[in-house]
């Protein structure tokens, strides 16, 4: 079946007692037993298991193409139940410009537990190669990364970690399964901030991890949800759960946007740069085409002619445009990434990055050229 059959389809036949069309939310902590103290229903406490949460996860195993899911109560939750699977003296192969808040993992929770991250630039394979010819238990991905959308070849550096023995995960954030297919390019974990493209609307914070295969890892990650204990609530579960009904036709419209824009401000004079993998002036292009499934996702970024402070102003002046951080909602955000990055960061000063909303293309454009044209 086609992604959107399986966003509608799976994981929504649950509890039809009264014949629900739209799946119900189990608000409930704890379950019944049966007479002889069974749980015949397959249910008994929520942080284990509860029917919302495993029909979410059931759906997401469906949409990456992969076996499993176990979801969370945020990514971040999502990539700590990742490095949950790492052992003291184990090393980890990252991207420099890997999210912050996942870098911030590996400095600051994983390191003092002893394991050790190299942070490497791996739209570079010498540099990847060079980086696991030391030995590697984990390579993590991000693709297109955030916020220079620069592009890994996932294939490429998964054969590469392969050949060291290394386990490979995914950050599938930005791109989602409608254009980007870890597993069918080798990666062995994908992971999600639901709390983006999935929940798509802003409000609901999530995590998932699929697995591609069945075995220990799996067993693993399951285990861990329980007892870390960070899972997400019934209402989230189903929030989530019901935003992916739409998740391929929001994402196709907000990269029909993505793309309008970027070739608008790609022939602005007021700009200096515009970094999206759609643009054949992009760098990584070629890979981008390869790997993506004929869309480059709604996240773009761009330099203004000019210094910090014109960037600000000009996300000052929009009007549509909110100013936050986060991203894949309905409404188009705008943020200055290197003011929130912290001291790690490598971003330009001039630099604002998009978030492309569902609002009409015209009037995004319009906004973006009345902010660009004063000065
Ligand atoms: C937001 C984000 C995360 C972290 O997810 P939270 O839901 O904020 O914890 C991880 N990776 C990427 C690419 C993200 O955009």
């Amino acid at each position: 079946m086609k992604l959107e059959t399986l966003s509608i389809r799976i994981g929504r036949e649950i509890e039809r007692d009264a014949g629900d069309i739209a799946p119900a939310i189990h608000m409930t902590t704890t379950f019944e037993r049966d007479a002889d103290g069974a749980f015949s229903r397959g249910y008994t406490y929520a942080r284990a298991e509860n029917p919302g949460r495993r029909a979410l996860e059931q759906c997401l195993a469906a949409l990456e193409g992969g076996v499993d899911a176990t979801t969370y109560a945020s990514g971040s939750a999502a990539s700590l139940a990742v490095f949950s699977l790492l052992r003291p003296g184990e090393h980890v192969v990252a991207p420099i410009e890997a999210y912050h808040g996942t870098a911030q993992q590996l400095r600051d929770l994983l390191a003092p537990m002893g394991v050790r991250t190299s942070f490497v630039d791996l739209t570079d394979l010498n540099k990847a190669r060079e980086a696991l010819s030391s030995g590697a238990r984990m390579v993590w991905i991000e693709t297109p990364s955030n916020p220079m959308l620069n592009i890994t070849d996932i294939a490429a550096l998964a054969a590469l970690a392969h050949e060291h023995g290394a386990l490979v995960c995914c950050d599938n954030t930005f791109a989602t399964p409608v254009w980007q297919r870890p597993f069918e390019l080798g990666a062995d974990l994908i992971m999600h901030s639901s709390t983006k493209y999935f929940g798509g609307h802003s409000d609901v914070m999530g995590g998932a991890v699929i697995v591609r295969e069945c075995g220990e890892i799996a067993d693993k990650l399951r285990a861990y949800q329980a007892v870390a204990g960070a899972v997400p609530s019934p209402f989230d579960c189903w929030l989530i759960r019901r935003s992916l009904t739409t998740l391929p036709c929001r994402v196709r419209a907000q990269t029909d946007n993505a793309l309008k824009l970027a070739e608008h401000l790609a022939k602005h004079d007021a700009i200096e740069q515009v970094f999206y993998p759609g643009l054949s002036s992009h760098k990584n292009h070629a890979i981008a085409r390869k790997q993506m499934k004929g869309g480059f996702g709604a996240m773009l970024s761009f330099c203004v002619r000019g210094d910090r402070q014109r960037a600000f102003a000009v996300a000052a002046r929009l009007k549509i445009f909110s100013r936050a951080t986060s991203l894949g909602g309905v409404e188009s955000l705008i943020e200055h990434r290197q003011s929130v990055e912290g001291p790690h960061t490598v971003t330009p000063p001039n630099l604002l990055r998009v978030s492309v909303g569902l609002e009409h293309s015209d009037d995004l454009i319009a906004d973006l050229d009345q902010a660009l044209k004063s000065r």
